[in-house]
């Protein structure tokens, strides 16, 4: 079998009529003619399937080691039907340090539609495990990094703590894609992505893909993408396609660069602290240790109390102020106003997410222009703040 790059590159090929075109095509068809009614074509319908779609889901799964892939309209949509294959009265446990979007899918709708959710710190083990020991819980779900405080879950650990309950383990691993871990590997039976990030990687389209370990759980999920009917159209999977075949190159440098300006902010006067596992020696191991070979290109830090972090981040001119991650641009943004608000503040304080916190989604640029950028951005907040005290006195 070729090298993880190469996959990237050309993925399994699906048939394509011979033409030998070196891109698989994006086919606009939403419907398939049947030979004679006896004779069903390999695809008849687009939303139950179709070679566009059947190239990305194919890859995917090849690049997460997993049976079978499926490509859905944005991450949430996965996400959706992932969650959909429990019943009402099920249990899961879910890492209390989650994506915004996720939480507020399980405790906006599926709390409603009967699904018993419990939040619980995947960091420690024995928090997991006795969640786990409560009647009816299905599954452990959590990312592979927690965002916005990156903080590294051990995925063979919680792996082995779910199966011997009898659930399973759902993986958002969007944070770092299969170039950096394959939770399946680990043990992991469901892995998700938003494909809008780093897969995709250039802000432009919005998807999701999820990966079953196996043909039962892979006929659920099938099962849900159809029903539920989110699939992403032939042009979006191509889109993603596309983007994925420079996902190495990409968070190659994004980390490079994560790397560098995770050292510039440790060593700032203006910066309380850093929240980035690839910053220090200890913090690789501790990565090497959980299966993970890179931190990957999200980073975040606090400033020192006096120090107003919107002014920071309204002052960036190279880093755009926007939520998201993964792709070759560097954003910034403000968890609290941004990606978090969904979480109220007092639960938000709980998990370390304070008002002084500003993530980072660092871009493929030349890093010198992200640090001469935070670096001015640092001193206009400076100079407010000495214009403040100074009015005040
Ligand atoms: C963005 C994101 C999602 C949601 O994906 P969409 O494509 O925006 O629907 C889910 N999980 C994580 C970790 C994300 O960053």
């Amino acid at each position: 079998m070729v090298q993880f790059t190469t996959q990237l590159v050309h993925g399994v090929g699906v048939q394509d009529n011979g033409t030998g075109a070196v891109n698989p095509p994006i086919y606009n068809s939403s419907t398939y003619a049947f030979r004679s009614v006896d004779e069903a074509p390999r695809w008849d319908y687009a939303r139950s399937g179709n070679p566009t779609r059947e190239f990305l889901e194919r890859q995917i799964a090849q690049l997460e080691h997993g049976f079978q892939g499926f490509a859905f309209s944005s991450g949430l949509a996965a996400i959706h039907a992932a969650l959909s294959i429990f019943s009402p009265g099920d249990r899961i446990a879910v890492g209390a340090n989650i994506y915004g979007g996720t939480y507020s899918q399980l405790h906006e709708y599926f709390d409603r539609w009967g699904l018993i959710v419990n939040p619980v710190d995947t960091q420690d083990l024995s928090a997991v495990a006795r969640t786990l020991q409560l009647s009816g819980t299905k599954a452990v779900y959590v990312e592979t990094l927690t965002n916005p405080l990156l903080q590294v879950n051990d995925i063979a650990a919680l792996a082995g703590l779910a199966h011997r309950y009898g659930a399973i383990l759902i993986v958002d691993n969007t944070f770092v894609t299969p170039y950096l871990q394959q939770p399946l590997d680990l043990g992991a039976d469901i892995v998700l992505h938003s494909a809008t990030k780093y897969l995709a990687g250039h802000s432009d389209v919005i998807a999701g893909l999820a990966v079953a370990r196996n043909e039962s759980l892979a006929h659920r999920l099938f099962f849900a993408q159809n029903r539920l009917g989110g699939v992403l159209a032939p042009n979006e999977c191509d889109a993603v396609r596309r983007g994925m075949q420079t996902l190495a190159l990409r968070m190659d440098r994004q980390q490079a660069n994560a790397q560098t300006i995770a050292q510039y902010l440790l060593a700032h006067p203006l910066v309380s602290a850093v929240h980035y596992p690839g910053s220090t020696g200890q913090g690789l191991a501790n990565l090497k240790s959980k299966g993970l070979s890179g931190a990957g290109g999200v980073l975040s830090f606090e400033v020192e109390q006096g120090i107003d972090p919107s002014v920071v981040v309204d002052n960036l001119h190279v880093f755009r102020l926007a939520v998201s991650l993964g792709a070759v641009e560097s954003l910034a943004e403000l968890p609290c106003r941004m990606t978090h608000f969904e979480i109220p503040r007092e639960e938000r304080l709980k998990l370390g997410i304070s008002d002084e916190l500003i993530r980072l989604a660092i871009g493929i640029e030349d890093v010198r222009d992200l640090l001469g950028d935070l670096e001015q951005a640092f001193a206009v907040a400076a100079q407010r703040q000495t214009a403040g005290v100074a009015r005040a006195s």
